[in-house]
């Protein structure tokens, strides 16, 4: 729990992690306690309360609002995602480290407590296990988003041992979710296709049928994010990033389940370049880890993960 005088900052509120992240953190700590920031003007449906326009990459303006809005916590959400990032590898790669370091270098000041930075399942590659991914296991990641993850996990490892930062991660795996548009990663198809399935009842993939993936409901994702914020630092043996698993599902295999609510939908395979970074990460996860430091356990499976988006999303478009 924050205390009154101080509070949380959330880098990249805007996006689809942060949208849900706020709102949930808000619910908890009051409205006041939590300053949402985004380069650019965000839907402030549902999320009231302070909000700063705040450029990641300026180091300056991030200390000013933590300083001004004495910011003991702050969640680094604003990233460059997979496939935007193949598109510009070097802007990736700029974002997604030098954001990085500006709270690293905050929290080593002493200026913040506490850091949460999310890796990605991105950071293994073709040569890691498939199956059940292990914590720690081969390594080589194929695209830039994955290496500045990868380098990522390092630093933030690097700063809790050398200089005590307390900075906590989770290896999200593709993330679903009904309030705000996914932001340009591979997974996205997960929740294209639930809004094309509404809308026109047809859906093309550009991931092929067979190529199943680790998937998580936001909700849980957000759960599983507070849930190690909170945790005793004392239960932590991971300092780079927790592995996390949810459910994992192919196209094919979700179009099948939505099939269950609407008979008459229709899928069809376009694969592209996406399909080939997916190609090279795992096909589920072993989050043992997690369930022992911090007593994680996901709560969807794909049947409630279906019917739940499919409901959130016609009550979204009742209001
Ligand atoms: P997103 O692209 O939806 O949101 C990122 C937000 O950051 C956007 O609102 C964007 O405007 C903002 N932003 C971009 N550049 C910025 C800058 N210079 N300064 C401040 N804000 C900036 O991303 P997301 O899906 O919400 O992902 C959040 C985090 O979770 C990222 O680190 C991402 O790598 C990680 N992650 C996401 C997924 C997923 O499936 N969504 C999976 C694995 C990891």
């Amino acid at each position: 729990m924050v205390n009154a005088s101080e509070r949380i900052l959330v880098i990249g509120a805007g996006g689809q992690v942060g949208t849900e992240l706020v709102s949930e953190l808000r619910k908890m700590h009051g409205a006041d306690q939590v300053v949402a920031s985004d380069i650019r003007e965000i839907n402030s449906n549902g999320l009231e309360g302070p909000f700063v326009i705040l450029n990641a990459l300026d180091q300056e303006a991030v200390k000013k609002t933590v300083l001004e809005y004495k910011v003991s916590t702050v969640y680094l959400m604003a990233a460059m995602l997979s496939a935007t990032g193949e598109q510009h590898p070097d802007k990736a790669w700029e974002l997604n480290m030098q954001s990085l370091f500006h709270v690293l270098d905050l929290a080593k000041d002493g200026l913040i407590k506490r850091i949460f930075w999310p890796s990605s399942i991105a950071v293994f590659g073709p040569t890691s296990p498939k199956f059940n991914t292990p914590q720690s296991c081969v390594m080589e990641p194929t695209t830039v988003y994955g290496i500045s993850k990868l380098a990522g996990e390092h630093w933030c490892d690097y700063y809790h041992s050398k200089y005590g930062v307390d900075v906590r991660s989770i290896r999200y795996p593709g993330l679903i979710g009904s309030k705000s548009a996914p932001g340009g990663g591979t997974t996205d198809y997960a929740v294209h296709i639930f809004h094309e399935a509404l809308s026109t009842g047809t859906y093309s993939c550009f991931l092929s049928q067979d190529r199943a993936l680790p998937m998580m409901h936001m909700e849980d994702a957000v759960k599983a994010t507070i849930q190690l914020m909170e945790a005793d630092p004392a239960t932590l043996s991971i300092r780079r990033s927790y592995n996390l698993s949810g459910l994992s599902f192919s196209p094919k295999q979700l179009a099948s389940e939505l099939k269950k609510h609407l008979p008459d939908f229709r899928i069809k395979y376009k694969p592209d370049f996406r399909d080939q970074l997916a190609a090279s990460w795992p096909e589920s996860i072993d989050d043992s880890v997690a369930q022992e430091d911090w007593d994680w356990n996901s709560s969807f499976d794909l049947a409630r993960l279906t019917s739940h988006m499919l409901d959130e999303l016609k009550i979204k478009d009742l209001s």
